[in-house]
């Protein structure tokens, strides 16, 4: 069986057990301030179990992208090393929503293992979870029951809360589960010992493959548990682990999800790969086959390798990648970029968002890798630097300080410093360096520090009613609220049953206003200094003190959006709109949203481009913009579009994007810009007004940045400039043409320079002559001491230098007064230097001491500036009689 009928089954399967089968969320969470990727099949679902929103079906079934390289779940250091843990994989799931529990989840797990994908009955264990008198939650005695007739009860593992309990963080719904694990060892090694001594103790062939988890429960801050209002079914199978045991391989990366990828390494690097467990070469390739599905997704789904949070995550796993090709398999230009055609074709049916961007993808990776290959060589260079430093010093310890300097600074993994000291013969300061890094961990946990609260309940919500698109007023009950102590304070959340406050997404800031209560006969007022989402929640913060009392005790608000401020930022978001159209229009239909902003000062727009968008183009885009703002198109608004409907309208979808099923179309003219969008905007196109940009540049590889403004900021960067261009008129005497003036007086300016320039060679000419009319001879040397007029610092260099050149054996200081700067220049022959033992350095500086001053050069000729000009004659009579 192949990959692909392995996944099919699974989804045909639970498709006719009425399930409803999902797409997967994107590999980067969204709207969910705990998680920076999405780490599980349920994390697209958690509302659902929280009861904060309603699911498309009470059964759901899909694939979902999954990576584990952060927080809770984290298997990024043994991805390579085992054979059965990936950065990225698949989880395949089915779920039921308040629907089905135990019995069905088990009994179809089996079926489809064993009926369908005909796994040998005998080489299945399942586990049980055994209780936790702490926690308070008994011996799952139900789930025993079901598997007992099934496996009978020799297969059967009590199993502890670290293995059979799952939580999908510190807080939120969890429960006991179920696992199923699969023994994949030869016949012979099964003889000798039973597979069921070896589960949960990491052996490669005997790996769990199946985790049934019964949602029953609600973990509060406090860390105490509630029972959950309706008990679900949460099901995770690791896809790659099956594709093992049903094509019958010892290993993850034997299977066809990862030989292609493989053999493509092979070619590249000319060795063979040997399935060996703990052999580099091969370690390196596994590393290397893993890593490049991580990072291939997660661009495609929308993210930049950078420098800070997710970004920065998966510019971790490309280094650890390159890293690994250079050390191990002799890769000293971009290699990775060369695996994603083969991945982009392999998965373009199941997730078709990498094939559909693979040149974009293949170019930021290849730029990624290039530029760290160059940091990896400049970080080699400082490490032979250290190195004959510490030889130096008969030392053989690189210091932590500097381990956690390279790894910080170059980029360069600990254990790549480690292995090339090794090869010199250093060893490093391995916990100075865990010293160094647990430092700034620390100092990092420190700034992100948060605390949050538990929810204060007050009225029972299905979900929250959003009213934004249509009015910016509404009456409305506090459904809960909580507080949450971060950097900047106190915080209180609070979540409405209903609310025209627009929650930041999609680029779009979140709207800010008040909150009217009556309290007796005042008006209190909550102010709203943002608002956020949280999965499907709406949260309006407010920074205000002290709200306890009056939120306990009143429900009924009047929740007011600015709506001043609403409608600027209406105004810049269609005209992201107007750009985006404009953008494809002139640049070409591979120009793709990357990211944006919508301000109500300004908007930013970033897009994939390969070229700087010239000023030609950018000024075609604004014309284009404008002319469609005065057009005046109307806003075609429609709300609850299946999302194969808008498809077929032609909406551009963003990948990296969760869309359900039913979706917002934005329409401005079905002929010009058709978006999936959730959005506010304007009535037509003309209250925007006006379009004008601020800058262009680059983000990153790849991806260009337009800033713009519209509206009355428009208006006022056109006045701003007016203002200055009449200034300008006003200091040239208001000419007819401004240009023509500025440039007849640079023209002017440069005319005047050169006669200056001209004029001061003459006068220094002059000066020289004079001077040589003033050598005497002293002490069988020829000595110039003077002061000169003369227009520069430089000028004075110069002179110094002509003299010498006329002249042999002459000694010579200098001073001038330039400006009110008194500055000194000391020349000497030869002779002196190595007979008297003279140095210009030191004699400039003893001199300077009478101009205030110092400097200092070679011992044939210095400087020195200084502050007190009056100190210039005394210095040049220290010079004469030192040069007697
Ligand atoms: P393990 O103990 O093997 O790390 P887990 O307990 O972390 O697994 P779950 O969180 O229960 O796994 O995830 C459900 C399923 O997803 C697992 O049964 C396994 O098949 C698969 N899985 C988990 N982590 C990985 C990973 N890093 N790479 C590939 N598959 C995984
Ligand atoms: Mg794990």
């Amino acid at each position: 069986m192949t990959s692909s009928e392995i996944r099919q089954h699974f989804l045909d399967f639970f498709r006719q057990k009425d399930h409803l089968i999902v797409p997967s969320a994107p590999l980067v969470a969204k709207n969910d301030p705990t998680l920076m990727f999405n780490n599980s099949g349920m994390a697209q679902f958690k509302d659902f179990f929280l009861g904060n929103g309603t699911p498309p079906a009470r059964r759901v079934a899909d694939t979902q992208k999954c990576l584990r390289v952060s927080g809770k779940h984290n298997d990024l250091e043994d991805v390579g090393f085992d054979t059965y843990h990936h950065t990225m994989f698949e989880m395949l799931g089915n779920w039921s929503f308040g629907d089905y529990f135990k019995k069905e989840a088990i009994s179809w797990a089996w079926e489809l293992l064993t009926e369908v994908y005909k796994l040998p009955k005998d080489r299945l264990y399942v586990s049980v979870f055994q209780g936790d008198e702490k926690d308070g939650v008994p011996f799952d005695q139900e789930a025993w029951d079901l598997w007992k007739p099934i496996v009978g009860e020799n297969r059967i593992i009590l199993g502890n809360k670290k293995d059979n309990f799952w939580e999908m963080g510190d807080t939120g719904p969890c429960g006991p589960c179920s696992e199923i694990h699969v023994d994949l060892r030869p016949q012979a090694e099964v003889d000798q010992k039973p597979g069921k001594e070896l589960v949960n103790a990491d052996h490669p062939q005997v790996v769990e493959i199946w985790n049934l988890v019964f949602m029953q429960f609600n973990r509060k801050a406090d860390g105490s548990l509630e029972p959950l209002p309706a008990r679900h079914v949460d099901t995770g199978m690791g896809f790659e682990r099956l594709c093992m045991a049903i094509q019958s391989k010892l290993s993850n990366y034997d299977t066809d999800v990862f030989t292609n990828t493989i053999r493509v390494i092979e070619e590249l690097s000319g060795i063979t790969y040997t399935g060996s467990q703990r052999e580099y070469p091969d370690v390196a390739m596994r590393v290397i086959a893993d890593h490049i599905r991580a990072v291939s997704f997660a661009i495609a789904d929308g993210l930049i390798p950078s420098n800070a949070r997710a970004g920065y995550v998966i510019r971790r796993i490309l280094r650890r990648a390159v890293r690994y090709g250079y050390s191990y398999l002799g890769f000293t230009e971009p290699f990775l970029t060369k695996l994603v055609p083969t991945l982009a074709l392999q998965f373009a049916d199941v997730f078709p968002e990498l094939n559909a961007q693979r040149d974009f993808v293949a170019t930021v990776i290849r730029e990624e890798e290039a530029a760290f290959l160059r940091t990896l060589e400049n970080g080699l260079k400082l490490l032979d630097k250290i190195t004959a430093e510490l030889t130096e010093k008969s030392q053989k310890t690189i210091d932590g300080e500097t381990v956690f300097e390279l790894n910080d600074t170059f980029g360069f993994p600990v254990d790549l410093t480690a292995l090339i000291a090794r090869e010199n013969g250093f060893s490093i300061d391995e916990a100075g360096f865990q010293k160094a890094l647990q430092a700034q961990k620390a100092r990092s946990r420190k700034d992100a520090s948060s605390s949050t609260g538990d929810w204060t309940e007050l009225h029972d919500i299905d979900g929250v009613e959003f009213l934004g698109y249509d009015q910016t007023q509404a009456e409305a009950r506090i459904a809960k609220y909580r507080k949450v102590q971060n950097k900047q304070g106190t915080q209180y959340q609070i979540v409405l049953d209903r609310t025209p406050f627009y929650a930041e997404s999609g680029g779009q800031i979140g709207d800010t206003g008040s909150l009217e209560l009556q309290v007796g006969d005042e008006k209190v007022l909550i102010r709203i200094a943002d608002t956020k989402k949280e999965n499907d929640l709406i949260i309006h913060i407010s920074n205000d003190k002290d709200l306890e009392t009056v939120l306990d005790n009143h429900s009924a608000v009047l929740a007011k959006v600015d709506a001043d401020r609403r409608t600027a930022i209406s105004d810049n978001h269609s005209a992201t709109h107007l750009l985006h159209a404009a953008l494809r229009d002139v640049l070409g239909t591979h120009v793709a949203q990357k990211g944006s902003y919508v301000g109500p000062d300004a908007l930013r727009f970033d897009f994939s481009h390969f070229a700087k968008v010239t000023d030609d183009e950018l000024t075609e885009v604004e014309r284009i913009v404008n002319q469609k703002i005065r057009e005046n198109i109307p806003l075609d608004e429609k709300r609850n579009v299946p999302i194969e409907e808008a498809k077929k309208l032609g909406a551009m979808a963003l990948f990296g994007e969760k869309y359900g099923d039913f979706v917002r179309v934005i329409t401005f003219d079905p002929s010009y810009s058709v978006e999936l969008c959730g959005g506010t905007h304007v009535p037509a196109t003309g209250q925007i007004g006006l379009f004008k940009f601020t800058s262009e540049g680059s983000v990153s590889t790849g991806v260009r940045r337009i800033e713009a403004v519209t509206a009355e900021k428009a208006l006022a960067l056109l006045n701003e400039q007016q203002a200055t261009l009449d200034q300008l008129k006003e200091l040239l005497k208001a000419p007819k043409d401004v240009v023509k003036a500025v440039q007849a007086l640079l023209d002017e300016r440069s005319q005047l320079q050169k006669k200056i320039d001209a004029l001061e060679a003459e006068k220094l000419q002059q000066v020289k002559a004079d001077l040589l009319t003033k050598v005497h001879a002293s002490n069988g040397h020829y000595v110039i001491v003077e002061r000169v007029d003369v227009p520069s610092a430089d000028a004075l260099k110069q002179l110094a230098y002509d003299l010498k050149a006329k002249l042999d054996n002459l000694a010579v200081v200098l001073g001038s007064d330039i400006g009110g700067k008194p500055q000194l220049a000391v020349m000497l022959p030869d002779e002196l230097i190595k007979d008297k033992n003279l140095h210009a350095g030191n004699l400039v500086k003893e001199l300077a001491k009478e101009i205030r001053g110092g400097g200092g050069g070679q011992p044939f000729f210095a400087t020195a500036g200084g502050s007190d000009a009056t100190g210039l004659d005394r210095a040049l009579a220290k010079g004469r009689e030192l040069l007697k």
